[in-house]
């Protein structure tokens, strides 16, 4: 080969094979415990984010805590049929993995524990260290952690300053970090996006209004014990 020819520059491969989504206040609005498939609300930007990864050949997942279940709020056919409206509206996602445990029942999937992760890794056939979990508060980003995977947060009103703070990547919105995933790691701290990060913890995805506090304290008992 001559030396002198410019060698033309080989773009990597992207190392990311499947991202792995949060439901609740994540892809859809936080309505906790939710069992009415005519509650579901994508959060802005989740329909684009999501068919973006799918045209980068990117598999997508959700992991989703549902301790109503254990907690006898709801039953198991309603998070079936609130996640079949989630697949209707944003869908198809390639693996569902569902805890329906409390926080007391030492299981192994429930968030921050890596079940979740590992399980729809696995069948979605990639490596952990391939896979990116996208969610909303600590217990996402932990769970991703302890699974050997990439975590993006992407705050919310009810995500804790500290949890932002301890974050590996925080993005403002969800087509930011899809953008981020697409272009492969190394990232950043801070994704950068069109929206600046503070306005996250201002506003929920919809730019509505934060939820009212009764409801922002009912979830924070699900998430935390
Ligand atoms: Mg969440
Ligand atoms: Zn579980």
């Amino acid at each position: 080969m001559n030396p002198a020819r410019p060698v033309k520059p080989v773009r990597p491969v992207n190392p990311v094979r499947a991202v792995l989504f949060d439901r609740d206040g994540t892809l859809v609005e936080d309505v906790p415990y939710n069992g009415d498939p005519e509650r579901v609300r994508p959060v802005e930007g989740a329909r684009e984010a999501v068919r973006l990864l799918r045209a980068g050949g990117i598999g997508t997942g959700v992991v989703t805590n549902q301790s109503g279940v254990a907690r006898g709020l709801i039953t198991p056919t309603d998070v079936r049929r609130v996640d079949e409206r989630v697949d209707e509206l944003l869908g198809p996602f390639d693996a569902w993995a569902v805890c329906p445990h409390g926080p007391g029942d030492g299981c192994r999937c429930r968030k921050p524990e890596p079940g979740l992760i590992l399980w729809a890794a696995r069948r979605l056939g990639t490596p952990p260290d391939a896979v990116v979990v996208i969610g909303d508060i600590g217990a996402d980003m932990e769970a991703a952690r302890r699974a050997g995977a990439h975590g993006i947060l992407v705050p919310t009103p009810v995500t804790r300053p500290q949890e932002t703070a301890a974050a590996d990547h925080v993005a403002p919105d969800l087509l930011t970090a899809a953008r981020a995933v697409l272009n492969g790691p190394p990232w950043g701290r801070d994704l950068a996006g069109e929206r600046p990060l503070e306005a996250a913890h201002t506003t929920t995805g919809s730019g509505r209004p934060a939820p009212e506090r009764a409801g922002r304290e009912a979830a924070m008992k699900t998430r935390r014990p």
